[in-house]
């Protein structure tokens, strides 16, 4: 603006201002599902300034397993019957070793084939 001469002039005065992003300001994170052995959980916070809420998933925990324990043997078979649990939920898993006994035999450490069949019967 160009102001020529004596006198009272009225004009709006321009501001030039930029909004900067708003970072925000989180607080702590809390669960909001408690992960599982099986299932995800999540987590949420939010942000003390304009009260956004983030939200992200906790990965679910996995069992967690005992070592392997001979349940029982199949002596028709020749298996035998190994379980193992898991010490948070308590779910239990089954697998079959073929030839156990053979091998069992094999390693002396529970006598011969025929001293265990003898044994289990
Ligand atoms: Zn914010
Ligand atoms: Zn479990």
């Amino acid at each position: 603006m160009i102001i020529i001469g004596i006198g009272n002039y009225t004009d709006a005065i321009r501001t030039t201002f930029t909004i900067e992003k708003h970072v925000h300001s989180f607080g702590d994170w809390e669960q909001t599902v408690t992960p599982t052995c099986i299932q995800k959980g999540s987590e949420s916070r939010k942000c003390t300034v304009c009260g956004e809420i983030e939200t992200r998933e906790i990965i679910k925990r996995g069992h967690k397993f005992s070592a392997w324990k001979t349940t029982s043997f199949n002596l028709k078979n020749k298996t035998s019957t190994q379980t193992r649990k898991c010490s948070v939920c308590g779910k239990t898993e089954t697998q079959t070793n073929k030839n156990a006994i053979e091998r069992l035999a094999g390693a002396n450490r529970f006598g011969t084939a025929a001293e265990i069949a003898k044994a289990s019967i």
